[in-house]
């Protein structure tokens, strides 16, 4: 498997050219050397499977495969592993949404409870150490998991030498050469889209990455971009003191995939707890040469400019497949106009042993897509059969109240010229979001009028990210609102609301 061995690390050349301690330099060449050699086949011997990328799409390949008997190794340039999801994208800015939202409730939320508190302070340090933990925690439990697996796993860049062989370079003091496959997965993911004529750096105009590592709380925050993440981030940053205003092009916050009245619901939610929106609104520039940023905006459909003042704005306008450094052009992969890899039914390139799955290639960027196809695609691969069902991949927007859904919305309901029924709910009738003071946001159910068989489930409130599960659950298997209105949910909890909602969808819901 290992052709090569480059023969040195970047760390023992440096040292050599330094200080020339040339016995010191051939002995760590010596032990690395072995090192790189130790668990690895001959020269001649082919891995099954080379995975580039160990995000949520790469690892869990990785692991699939290397439990089915397939002689593994995954390359991820960051070190450790987990991609974006583990290290800058779902986990940090969950620990950051999860420890603000409690922060912002013992601030304005127990005394109705009862609840008295003394002097409530942000011990900011402590506060990001707790976001840094969770990340490190969890990437060191994927490394533990590559070794019970026997995954090979590579820190270092991988580019394509030709169709069967990858060149990795070790990141400093890590292992370099050239492994050869009979399979390959690629899984690069993506990043961050740039704003044309708006300079990033990570400090004053910052992309998510930059977003949950800030230094501290800035006064003003221009968020350029209602979806998801700017939403979710926006969140943390308002609790935690920032006035934040979202800058969205479109009339409608959320994203194309929420449903109409729930992307109206969560934007009054969010107004309410301080978030400012200019809807319909296009950012011209902005200009951080004075001791903020200056952000210029107008309508969408043009008219009078107007200048905000941020002392740090996040561009948050969507995300983009990564190829950079991969050698892809020394494969020749066809790549569309959105610089997704492209692919067949599965996963294959027009090589049938290389495959490609998560952000990098088509579908919605969720690390719990990119999951599913990291299963199915080493399953194609062992088996010649795998599955995904891209009608159940659940969203959730991890604000306060939550928004998930899963399946159509109304809206694509109606495009399709579907009759529907549709059944809601709110949590204000609910026993147990009342017991918690918590009653914002309700359950909506839309199935076929005909069939009564479930299309879409949408869900705001608390813990919508994880009643949702039931939803998807319930779609996958062809379930009616029926099916669940008649299957018995524990009292008193939320998921009484879901039962209800689709009591209301079939017949008549009994709390409302
Ligand atoms: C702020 C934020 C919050 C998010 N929150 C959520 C959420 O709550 N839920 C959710 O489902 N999704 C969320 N996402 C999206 C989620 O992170 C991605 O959909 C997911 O990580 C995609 O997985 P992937 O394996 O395709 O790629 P990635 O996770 O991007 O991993 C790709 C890896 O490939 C590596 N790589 C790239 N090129 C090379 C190369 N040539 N050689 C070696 N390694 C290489 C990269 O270093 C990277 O680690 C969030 C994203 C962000 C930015």
């Amino acid at each position: 498997m290992l052709k090569t061995f480059a023969g040195s690390s970047k760390a023992s050349m440096r040292v050599a050219h330094s200080n020339g301690v040339r016995a010191a330099v051939l002995y760590r060449q010596t032990v690395l050397a072995g090192q790189f050699r130790r668990g690895m086949a001959t020269e001649s011997e082919e891995l099954d499977l080379v995975v580039i990328g160990a995000g949520p799409g790469g690892y869990v390949a990785a692991i699939k495969a290397a439990q089915l008997g397939l002689k593994t190794a995954c390359i991820d340039k960051r070190g450790p592993p987990g991609g974006t999801c583990l290290n800058v994208g779902c986990i940090p800015s969950k620990a950051l949404l999860n420890n603000s939202h409690l922060y912002h409730e013992i601030l304005h939320d127990t005394k109705k409870r009862g609840i008295e508190v003394g002097d409530v302070k942000l011990n900011f340090e402590q506060f990001m150490k707790a976001k840094d933990d969770a990340v490190t925690g969890l990437t060191r439990g994927i490394e533990t998991l590559f070794k019970q697996n026997k995954v090979d796993y590579y820190k270092g860049t991988g580019k394509f030498l030709n169709a069967h062989e990858i060149e990795v370079t070790g990141n400093e003091g890590e292992r370099s050469g050239v492994l050869k496959a009979k399979n390959i997965i690629i899984a690069t993911g993506s990043e961050a889209t740039p704003f044309p004529g708006v300079t990033i750096d990570e400090k004053k105009i910052v992309t998510s990455t930059g977003a949950i590592a800030l230094e501290k709380v800035p006064e003003k925050m221009v968020i350029i971009g209602g979806g998801i993440i700017g939403l979710e981030l926006g969140s943390v940053w308002s609790r935690l003191g920032s006035q934040v205003t979202v800058v969205e092009y479109m009339n409608a916050i959320g994203g194309a995939g929420m449903d109409a009245e729930f992307s109206k619901n969560i934007q009054r939610s969010l107004a309410k707890q301080g978030l400012k929106f200019k809807l319909g609104t296009k950012v011209l520039a902005a200009d951080p040469s004075g001791d903020g940023v200056a952000v210029k905006v107008e309508s969408a459909k043009g008219g009078k400019e107007e200048t905000l003042d941020a002392d740090v704005v996040l561009v948050a306008i969507g995300r983009r497949p990564y190829t950079e450094g991969l050698g892809l052009e020394n494969v020749e992969l066809d790549v569309d106009e959105r610089g997704r890899v492209v692919i067949d039914q599965e996963y294959r390139t027009k090589y049938p042993h290389i495959r490609v799955i998560g952000d990098v290639t088509f579908g919605v960027m969720l690390a719990h897509k990119a999951e599913e196809e990291g299963i199915a695609a080493v399953e194609y691969i062992k088996n010649g059969h795998g599955h995904v069902n891209y009608g159940v991949i659940p969203s959730v927007m991890y604000t306060h109240p939550e928004v998930a859904w899963v399946g159509m919305t109304e809206e694509q309901v109606k495009e399709k010229g579907i009759a529907y029924n549709v059944g809601k709910f709110p949590f204000a009738a609910n026993s147990r979001a009342k017991t918690n003071l918590d009653t914002e946001g309700w359950v909506k159910f839309i199935s076929d009028k005909e069939t009564d068989r479930i299309l879409g489930i949408h869900i705001m409130g608390p813990n919508a990210g994880e009643m949702i599960a039931e939803g998807a659950l319930a779609i996958e298997y062809g379930a009616s609102s029926e099916d669940i209105a008649r299957t018995c949910h524990a009292h008193p909890t939320l998921s009484e609301a879901f039962k209800e909602a689709a009591m209301a969808t079939y017949g008549k819901a009994i709390h409302f």
